[in-house]
Parts: C-alpha cells; structure tokens; sequence
C-alpha cells in the first residue's frame, strides 16, 4: 500500500512525519557510497568528513568487508551463545592478539560494551578489590561521551544528556578531565575504576594535558584501581596510532572498542581485559543475544586486516599532518583555534562566528558532509582511506566556505 517516495525532499518529509525526532540531521538524504565518497539521491557528490563518527575508518563498502558480511551471512547469521560457532574463536584470538589483552566479550553497540566495562569493574571490585557490596565508585571525566543508556547518562556532565532522564545510577564520580589532583581527591577506598575516553572525540577532539595518563596509570596502579579506556571513536587508527593511549605509552587495564571494528558493515562491539578482571563474569552474568555472532565476527576479521593490510594508521598520522599545515595557511579571522590528532580535527570557531552550523550548510553545498560538535566546532574525520589529492580538495572546499563566511 506504501508508494514509493523519490525526491530528497519527500524522504526527509517522510522521516520527519514518522520517525522520533532524537536527531538534528544536515538535509542530504544518501542513497550509495564508495571510500570517502556518499551520494545523495539526486546523485551529487560528497565528500564524507565524518565517516559515521570513525565507524568508517575502512572507507564505505570497503569490497573486502563487503564480502566477508555478504559470504558469512549466507552461510550462518546468527545462533545466540546458547550455541557455538565457528566464527566466534577466531575473532576473539584476532581482537587479543590486536590489543593484547587476554580476553574478549563481544557486544554489539559502543553503549553496551561501556556497560559491559562498568559491569565488570564493579563485579572486579567486590570479588578482587574486596570492596563492601553495592559500595563501588567509579571516577569519569567531564564532557566525557560514553553512550546513551540511563547508567550512562547518569554519569554525563551534559544537561541536555541527562535532561529528563533520572532518577540516575549512583556510584559514579565526575571530575575536570585531565586534572589528576583531582583524580587523587576523588578516590576512596571504593574506588574500582577509572573511565577515560584517551582523547574526547563528542566534547571536540580534546587532547588532555600531557601526562594525563601516565599520571593516571601511576594513581591507579598504586591505588589499586582499574585504569579503562574508551577507544571507540579514538581506537583503530584515528589518531594516527591502532590506540589512541599508545600516544602516551600506557597499558590500560581494560580497553573498550566498537564503532570502526566493523568498519561500518555490522554493529560490532568488545570489552577486552587480562583474566583477573574477565574472569568475573561467570555462566549467566552477562550476555547478549546478537553478541559474537558468525556475521559480527566475520567482518570485524574483515575490518582489522583491511586496517593492518592497507596501512591505514600510518596513512591517518600522514594525512593528518597535511590537514594541520593546509589549515594553518587558511588565516580565517573566524578560526580561534585548530586541534588535530592523527586525522582527528577540531576547528574551533569564534563565539561571533554565527556557529559550526551554518559552516556545515555551507560546506555541504561545496560537496564536503561535515558534523558541528556542540555550538562552535567542526569536526573533520573522514575514512582513513583518504588520499594526499582528497585532502587537498576537501581543504579547498574549506579555504571557500571560510572566506565566503568570514
Ligand atoms: C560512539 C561512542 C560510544 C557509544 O557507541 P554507540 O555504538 O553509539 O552506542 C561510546 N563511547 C564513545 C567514545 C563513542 O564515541
């Protein structure tokens, strides 16, 4: 009974009259993609400057991952953990050799593998730490962006995140990122864990201070207190190392991954740790049903040999360095300050600026998708793929929009 609607203009209508408005979208309505490059349905060209917050570092349709979701899926989708498959021990041997921690627990989105780090921090705390039942805390940062679910939320510093949305989980401790002294006051005889994102991509590609976590590793080594890093936006080569924490030369001691470790094919998430801190979760205390399942498993494979095999580390620290220097020679009044790690860029505008909005209206009419990360940013993070020439053309597209605007 359903016509089929053609225009940009009647899909978006269609969105908005039927779908929940939890989303502010830029107008382009895609249809296909390839690389860096989407299509909208009108087939104009884009180039694709968010990659779905890093879940497409691979690139969109990446062939190899394409293949590996497509082959897997014909032959066995899904079986629960009620059963074994053959694809589930060779991504876990994968993911640990990659991040070489002993043990791998797949979920599916970033939220529950965050959640699935919470769980077993607080369980470590009891049965390891010996802290009093129901008494653990765990330290976290401001501005820090881990997910959406109510426990979560409950430990945002954002308003709006949390607006409506109590009462909240307690337990949780949130103090200035990156300040370490603070860190110390924080901690008590309950604390379990510390929860950092290594660099805050939601907040606006914030490097915290140098030192940040070494000092961390020191505090929670010495205190006895689990050092967690969320790497699901800075992990698997965004910053221009596989780990975002390697800048600093650390181990944590529990790394959560999603996003980028399907390389945008499948919602694929992990929580990876040493056995002490695994070995919490006995037959029963956690699951989920799509988790480790043959597709997830197959092509997050997939995703991380397309990651070594195409040095797409090696190329988001280069390309990187090429965004910084042609930004740098851009000399718009309207830019006060420009934050780059790896292919990770922050612009950071003028509070008179008018806001990163109207810059990515702007710059999407020149052909480049670009996201404002709260009012005054804008976020550049294109797939990992991306070539010295598309750099280029993209910092044109930015040298225009800034002069037209500015
Ligand atoms: C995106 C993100 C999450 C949440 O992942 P979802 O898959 O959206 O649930 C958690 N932490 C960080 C750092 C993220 O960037």
């Amino acid at each position: 009974m359903s016509t089929t609607p053609k225009t940009a203009a009647d899909l978006i209508r269609q969105e908005d009259r039927f779908g929940a408005h939890n989303y502010h979208p830029l107008d382009v309505v895609l249809s296909r993609a390839e690389g860096v490059w989407v299509w909208d349905v009108e087939d104009r060209r884009y180039m694709d400057c968010l990659a779905a917050y890093s879940a497409v570092n691979q690139g969109h349709n990446h062939p190899r991952i394409i293949a590996a979701l497509v082959e897997q899926a014909k032959k066995l989708a899904l079986t629960s953990r009620a059963f074994r498959n053959d694809q589930l021990g060779p991504f876990c041997e994968e993911i640990s050799r990659l991040t070489g921690f002993s043990r791998v627990l797949p979920m599916n989105t970033g939220a529950e593998a965050v959640e699935t780090a919470l769980k077993a921090a607080r369980k470590w705390g009891y049965q390891v730490k010996g802290v009093p039942r129901d008494r653990a805390e765990i330290i976290v940062f401001s501005d820090n962006f881990h997910g959406r679910t109510i426990s979560i939320v409950s430990f945002s510093s954002d308003e709006q995140t949390r607006d409506g949305f109590g009462p909240f989980t307690p337990g949780f401790t949130i103090v200035p990122f990156g300040d370490l002294d603070a860190v110390k006051r924080a901690v008590t005889a309950n604390t379990v864990a510390v929860l950092i994102e290594p660099v805050q991509g939601e907040a606006g590609i914030i490097v915290p201070p140098e030192g940040t976590l070494v000092g961390l590793r020191e505090i929670c080594s010495n205190e006895r207190i689990l050092l967690i890093v969320d790497e699901i936006q800075s992990g698997l080569g965004r910053t221009g190392k596989m780990f975002a924490h390697e800048h600093a030369g650390i181990r944590p001691d529990g790394m959560i991954l999603g996003k980028a470790l399907s390389g945008g094919a499948y919602p694929v998430s992990v929580f990876v740790a040493d056995d002490e801190v695994m070995d919490v979760f006995t037959p029963g205390d956690h699951g989920s049903t799509y988790g480790g399942n043959p597709v997830g498993a197959a092509v997050a494979r997939a995703a991380i040999r397309v990651l070594e095999e195409e040095k797409l580390v090696e190329n988001a620290q280069a390309q990187g360095e090429r965004y910084r220097a042609g930004l740098e020679s851009i000399h718009a009044p309207a830019l006060k300050e420009i934050r780059q790690i790896g292919l990770w860029v922050g612009l950071e505008l003028e509070e008179n600026a008018g806001g990163a909005r109207r810059y990515c209206e702007a710059l999407r009419n020149e052909g480049m998708l670009c996201k404002e990360t709260h009012t005054h940013t804008i976020r550049i993070a294109p797939p990992l793929v991306i070539t010295a020439e598309e750099v280029d053309w993209s910092l044109e597209a930015l040298a225009k929009v800034f002069k037209a605007l500015g």
